[in-house]
């Protein structure tokens, strides 16, 4: 039997919501919906958490979530509503090892960067950014209820709870070289390796608009167990570790490169969704965990959330 969403009026409840990833955004708005008072509070200037992307450059790069999914009706509603013809598809396909097409059900970017999402579908909401919690109890003085949205490791110390929960890290790397659609990179958009030191790498230059004139931009996303290898580095050293292989793939002359910059997600995705324990009075957690680590998911979980749960505590 499916869930009986719930929607009891909240009007009069003051909520707090920790993160302005994709979670805190579809759940903030959802509680909005059903009367109640939210505050978004996030620790960053911009929002959208691990949906990222970041001006460099004079390129406007997606170092975090490449792409998002659109499956579910819902998810593609919220995101059409809020940004229209900005959603762009991307056409070239991602290849396996062997070359070969993998399956598209549709993989969708924001023309200005995927972070743009993120801020589009939270207009209108009551966000305090640069705002970092350390402790999420020491919020219920101001607030009925406090939500978590910050990966479960993080949450779990904001609540006081011992609980461990693997969370997978991900170093990510982005290559500038001089030149238009140089190696391989026209007619395919990505390369997926699982498994590999090199899982993934993409062509920024499929993103239309993004690049700057005059150059070809590749971000590798590095397998698990490289990445854990290599966690500790400075982000600086992490190009110098993957160049030469993502040359390598994508053909591309060592010459031609231009800058780099690397980035570190200690905290980057779940295998298996977490089963929460029980969380004390009014103390509340949400987030992709809880399903897959995909954009549509964690704001699926975020959604459902804002509809099922009845803050009766
Ligand atoms: C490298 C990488 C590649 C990915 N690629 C894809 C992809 O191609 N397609 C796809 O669909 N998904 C992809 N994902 C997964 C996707 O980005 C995530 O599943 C999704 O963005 C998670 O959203 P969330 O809201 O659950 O968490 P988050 O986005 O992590 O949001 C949590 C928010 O909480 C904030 N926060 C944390 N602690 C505090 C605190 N103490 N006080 C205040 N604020 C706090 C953070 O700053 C953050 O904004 C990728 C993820 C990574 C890391």
């Amino acid at each position: 039997m499916g869930v009986v969403p719930c929607m009891n009026d909240l009007s009069g409840k003051r909520i707090a919501i920790i993160g302005a990833g994709l979670a805190g955004i579809a759940a903030a708005r959802g509680l909005v919906q059903r009367g109640a008072a939210v505050t978004l509070l996030e620790k960053s200037r911009g929002f959208g958490g691990r949906c990222a992307s970041k001006r460099w450059e004079g390129h406007v790069i997606d170092h975090g979530a490449q792409y998002f999914t659109m499956r579910d009706e819902r998810f593609r509603e919220a995101a059409t509503a809020a940004c229209g013809d900005a959603l762009v598809r991307l056409e070239k396909p991602v290849r396996d090892e062997n070359g070969r097409e993998l399956p598209d059900s549709g993989r969708w970017i924001h023309r200005d960067g995927n972070s743009r999402l993120a801020r589009e579908l939270a207009k209108g909401i009551e966000i305090r950014s640069e705002c970092q919690i350390d402790d999420a109890r020491t919020l219920l003085a101001e607030f009925d209820h406090v939500v978590s949205t910050a990966p479960w490791p993080q949450t779990a110390r904001l609540f006081g709870i011992e609980h461990a929960f693997d969370h997978i890290p991900c170093l990510a790397v982005a290559l500038a070289y001089h030149g238009e659609w140089i190696g391989r990179t026209r007619e395919t958009y990505a390369f997926s390796h699982p498994g590999t030191a090199l899982a993934w790498t993409a062509c920024e230059n499929h993103k239309p608009g993004r690049i700057a004139p005059g150059f070809t931009v590749l971000v590798a996303h590095l397998g698990e167990a490289f990445s854990r290898e290599h966690l500790e580095k400075p982000p600086a050293e992490y190009p110098a570790l993957v160049r030469s292989m993502v040359e390598e793939r994508w053909e591309i002359p060592a010459e031609a490169f231009a800058g780099a910059f690397g980035h570190r997600w200690r905290l980057a995705r779940v295998d298996a969704p977490l089963i929460a324990p029980a969380l004390p009075p009014r103390l509340h957690f949400v987030g992709d965990a809880l399903r897959r680590s995909r954009v549509e998911d964690a704001w699926l979980a975020g959604h459902e959330f804002a509809q099922n749960t009845s803050f009766e505590s």
